[in-house]
């Protein structure tokens, strides 16, 4: 299937590795030039250099720390300055930390909010503007499964995360006439980098062998297995696409089976 991303620009937020990593792969791989960023400049260099000889797409890193206002601004400026367009916005940031309701103070809520709402609210205030001129749009929020089934330990992950959502399909009502859609996709556990370090932190403190921790997560996957970051790319990089032109405001897991909803 031809997804039509040949020459769109894309920038996909939080992709020095992981799950960003993995969608700007697969954009850059269907034609799309891409701008990943991330905060730390060697990794957004290696990560540049690969998927560019992966892919044999234009690929351009920006540094942008994604919890500041005016950095994020500015990769959407220099997006445009440098390539006249913006087509395709992937959300992302790290994730929150992890607990309980007793753990958390306002300072630990604030910084939540910041983190993961407002930098989506941020980023996709700065396409906007340049998707409403071309009249073409795709915007993509990566959330999590905790959006459809919350996760007991990830409070504020469940909490803002569910703002995403909802900031999703409230405006992309709003934007759709313009020909700009906006969806999220929510993946259960997926074999990042990190999740193997969470893991194997874990795993240390409990003195449980990896295998065993990793076990523990996935028995509750109908799948039995852990998702790989290209199968969630994969979703992305078609809602990305001219393809599904037809498809805003939704929410889409990508998890193996995980969530018991029907919907
Ligand atoms: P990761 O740690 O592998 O990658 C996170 C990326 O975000 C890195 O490129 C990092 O440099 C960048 N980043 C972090 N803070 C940033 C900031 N302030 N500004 C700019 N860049 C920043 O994580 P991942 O596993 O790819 O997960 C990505 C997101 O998806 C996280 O929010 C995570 O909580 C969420 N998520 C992950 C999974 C999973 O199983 N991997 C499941 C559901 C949700």
């Amino acid at each position: 299937m031809d997804l039509g991303l040949t020459d769109r620009v894309a920038i996909v937020a939080a992709s020095s590795r992981g799950l960003g990593k993995a969608c700007a792969t697969a954009l850059a791989r269907n034609g799309a030039t891409v701008v990943i960023n991330a905060r730390d400049c060697d990794e957004l260099q290696a990560a540049e250099a690969e998927i560019r000889e992966e892919t044999g797409a234009e690929v351009t890193y920006l540094r942008a720390d994604l919890t500041d206002a005016d950095q994020i601004l500015h990769l959407a400026d220099e997006t445009l300055r440098r390539f006249g367009r913006i087509d395709v916005l992937v959300t992302n940031n790290g994730g929150p930390p992890a607990g309980y309701f007793d753990e958390f103070d306002d300072a630990q809520w604030q910084a939540a909010h910041e983190l993961t709402l407002m930098s989506a609210v941020r980023l996709i205030r700065s396409v906007l503007p340049a998707m409403r001129v071309q009249q073409w749009g795709r915007i993509v929020n990566i959330t999590s499964v905790s959006v459809k089934q919350p996760l007991d330990n990830l409070l504020l992950s469940n909490v803002y995360r569910a703002g995403v959502v909802a900031l999703a399909k409230t405006l992309s009502a709003q934007v759709a006439a313009d020909g700009i859609t906006i969806n999220n996709v929510a993946p259960g556990y997926t074999r990042t980098d990190r999740v193997i370090e969470l893991s194997e932190a874990r795993a240390q403190r409990e003195g449980r062998s990896l295998e065993d921790v990793l076990a523990g997560i996935t028995n509750e996957y109908p799948m039995g297995r852990m998702g790989e970051p290209e199968e969630l790319a994969a979703l992305v990089a078609f809602l990305a696409s001219e393809q599904a032109s037809y498809l805003t405001g939704t929410t889409i897991q990508v998890d193996g089976g995980y969530v018991r909803g029907l919907l």
